[in-house]
């Protein structure tokens, strides 16, 4: 008998919870509809328009009749533009067969999990993490294994740690250079040290997630793990997207590149999930990945200018630490020495509820990427609210 309680649901489904960032940021824009004054800080979603030369492809697909489901896989004009951005960009070279267009990066993340784990296969997630990686690992069956990696190492993991977390039921490693949420970088250098631990152990497959590849402006320009250690072509797959390069969240355009066998059987997966991606937007996803990449530039000059503003004003706050990214358009301050001097502030989630109550500025607490102490700002908002944001914040953090 169905008795409509949590118990009826699947196992697999009660081991996750929402994503914690799109949760806060409806929460944060309910407040502001409510006629809070909020500063929303939260997602990390580019504040800038898609570009018009993107939208008049769309446009001009719906009036062509493109209003079908397409191959599986993608368009093979959509699929032609992602291998030659793998070549113009990265210097790689991939055939049609290696590619598959999903719905947004999470999607080919999200198929790539199933058709790689069993039940109990680990997969080695360096800590902090984007917040979707151990949720999808744990939805199909895996056991996210994580490698901290504090401030005072800059987020960032060593190849000794990575050897150390390897043993036999590692099935997989996730790697996201630059990173969400600490916005720091891998150098070639350090990419080709965790490179040749990981060649060392054949039975793992590696994941780089590089969406963020084109906000970078240290260790730049960017490099891919294939281009530091080819030999791990085989069994490397990379994922990237629309989404953050060209300001296309709302299209849903995400893809990956990587040995055809596992492309097939994530293709596969799709067909049974989503069929393909939305027809329109793989249009416009072709358009973004064609045309003239000035916009690029432009969107990460300015994340770059808001980056140096925020970073600046939060490195002089008494209490709060605050390292410069190396790209992206997050910064994860420590807020370690203001805990517990507030009644009811001991965690950073107290924190930034705290932070919501008194100024208005929305956040993401660190626990929720695997960082405790810390809070993520997402500086994708102009630098008019990032000012007023910075104003608030200082005259709270001077009451500690
Ligand atoms: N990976 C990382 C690191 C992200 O920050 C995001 C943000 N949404 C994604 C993947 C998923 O991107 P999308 O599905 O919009 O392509
Ligand atoms: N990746 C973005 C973020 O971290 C978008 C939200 C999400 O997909 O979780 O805020």
């Amino acid at each position: 008998m169905i008795t409509n309680t949590t118990q009826e649901i699947a196992e697999r489904a009660r081991r996750i919870k929402a994503s914690p960032t799109l949760a806060l940021s409806a929460r944060a824009n309910e407040l502001q509809a409510a006629g809070n004054s909020i500063i929303n800080l939260t997602i990390g979603e580019p504040d800038f328009d898609t570009p018009s030369h993107i939208k008049e492809a769309a446009i001009k697909a719906i009036y062509d009749g493109q209003t079908k489901y397409t191959a599986v896989d993608g368009t093979t004009g959509l699929k032609k533009a992602v291998v030659d951005k793998f070549l113009r960009e990265n210097r790689l070279k991939y055939e049609l067969n290696q590619i598959l267009v999903s719905c947004g990066a999470k999607h080919s993340l999200y198929n790539l999990f199933s058709v790689v784990l069993n039940a109990g296969d680990e997969v080695i997630i360096p800590a902090p993490y984007w917040v979707s990686y151990p949720d999808m690992v744990m939805l199909t069956d895996g056991k996210p294994v994580f490698i901290e990696a504090g401030l005072d190492q800059h987020f960032k993991i060593t190849a000794l740690q990575l050897e150390a977390a390897i043993h036999s039921k590692t099935r997989m490693i996730v790697l996201n250079s630059p990173s969400n949420p600490s916005g720091m970088a891998y150098s070639a250098k350090e990419l080709k040290a965790l490179a040749e631990v990981i060649m060392r152990h054949p039975h793992i497959i590696v994941v780089s997630d590089d969406i963020y590849e084109h906000h970078l402006w240290n260790h730049a320009p960017f490099t891919s793990i294939l281009n530091v250690c080819p030999e791990l072509a085989d069994r490397a797959l990379l994922v990237n997207s629309t989404s953050k390069t060209y300001a296309m969240t709302g299209w849903r355009i995400g893809y990956a590149a990587g040995p055809a066998y596992l492309i097939s059987a994530m293709k596969n997966v799709q067909s049974q999930n989503t069929s393909s991606p939305t027809t329109v937007s793989q249009f416009a996803a072709q358009a973004a990945l064609e045309g003239n990449q000035d916009c690029v530039g432009i969107m990460t000059k300015a994340y770059k200018e808001r980056h140096d503003f925020v970073v600046g004003e939060l490195q002089n706050m008494p209490g709060i630490a605050c390292l410069p990214s190396d790209g992206t358009f997050y910064t994860l301050p420590s807020v370690k020495e203001l805990l517990n001097k507030k009644k009811g502030v001991t965690n950073d989630f107290e924190f930034a509820e705290w932070l919501l109550q008194q100024t208005g500025i929305a956040t993401v607490p660190g626990s929720a990427f695997g960082a405790p102490g810390h809070i993520r700002i997402c500086y994708t908002t102009s630098m008019q609210n990032l000012t007023e944001a910075m104003k608030r914040l200082h005259q709270v953090v001077a009451e500690f």
